[in-house]
């Protein structure tokens, strides 16, 4: 019989089991971090798709709370679009030893990890599978020496498909944040996130419209490029808050760019850095 354990026969390894007893607990995907990292808090920045922002996103709030006096990182979970290290001026040799390798760290001491950081070229492209790229994700979680990390943002792959979920499945996130543009196919893709979300008991924190609006640079008028937004109706019935919305704006591109990003001077996201701090600041 499978569906019940004879009490004699129990080993207690539920592991091994094949029984289904009502006291059998689901056996928990989440990875240990490095022995010698002690990072305290994890948000993963989520997206519907790529290039809505994401790794925008995840810089901008490393920064921010790095000028609030937080210890920062950024794991650049996002393996075939890495854009993080270029952001953050962030290159050279990954050092380490044959048990971990250490972070790289920005000027203002932001620690980064990339899979750019790793290739002998930053122009060769990632042709990996699926498990393979969660797989490294996964390393970058266990086999780096982050140290003392206040908040460790993470840059996830876009998407609710195979390597996202094992993502959300093996590091401890505390909260994710999912970033949409105006453009998107805001419903279906917010609600996604957040059921996956929910399907792992994380907390959304909220949401970040990026290229929400343009401003004129003659008449300063604001424009709506991509259509009137329709997050606002949509926060509202998920019962989550709208933690900011950065416009098309092309210093920051520039500023990404030139790898310079920490020089940034708006309050786009300010709110985000706000809402950050109150839920999770000691
Ligand atoms: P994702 O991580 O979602 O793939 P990125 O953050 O890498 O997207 O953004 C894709 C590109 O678009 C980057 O080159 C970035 O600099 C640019 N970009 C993103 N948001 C803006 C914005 N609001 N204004 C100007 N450029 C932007």
């Amino acid at each position: 019989m499978a569906d019940t354990q004879n009490k004699e026969t129990c080993t207690h390894n539920c592991s091994t089991c094949s029984a289904n007893c009502s006291s059998k607990k689901p056996e928990s995907l989440i990875e240990p971090q490095n022995e010698m990292s002690n990072i305290k808090r994890v948000i993963g920045i989520v997206s519907g798709k790529g290039g809505v922002g994401k790794s925008l996103v995840s810089t901008m709030l490393s920064v921010l709370m790095r000028r609030r006096g937080y210890n920062t990182a950024v794991l650049d979970a996002d393996i075939t679009g890495p854009s993080v290290p270029k952001a953050l001026g962030v290159s050279g040799e990954v050092t380490g030893h044959e048990k971990a390798i250490f972070p790289l760290k920005s000027k203002t001491g932001i620690e980064v990890m990339s899979v750019n950081l790793l290739l002998q070229s930053e122009e060769s492209p990632v042709v990996w599978r699926g498990p393979v790229i969660a797989g490294t994700v996964k390393q970058f979680w266990t086999d780096v020496i982050w140290g003392d990390v206040d908040f460790m943002f993470i840059d996830m792959p876009p998407g609710t498909g195979d390597v996202p979920l094992t993502v959300f499945q093996s590091i401890p996130l505390d909260g994710i944040i999912i970033v949409t543009s105006p453009q998107d196919l805001v419903s279906m893709i917010v609600k996604k996130a957040v059921n996956m979300a929910k399907l792992m008991n994380i907390p959304v924190l909220g949401f970040v419209e990026n290229m929400s609006y343009a401003i004129c640079p003659d008449c300063g008028k604001k424009l709506n490029i991509f259509g009137e937004s329709k997050l606002d109706a949509i926060a509202e019935e998920l019962g989550y808050d709208i933690l900011g919305r950065i416009p098309l704006d092309s210093r920051l591109a520039s500023l990404c760019d030139k790898g310079i990003i920490e020089l940034l001077e708006n309050d786009y996201l300010d709110s985000a850095a706000d809402a950050i701090e109150k839920k999770f600041a000691e």
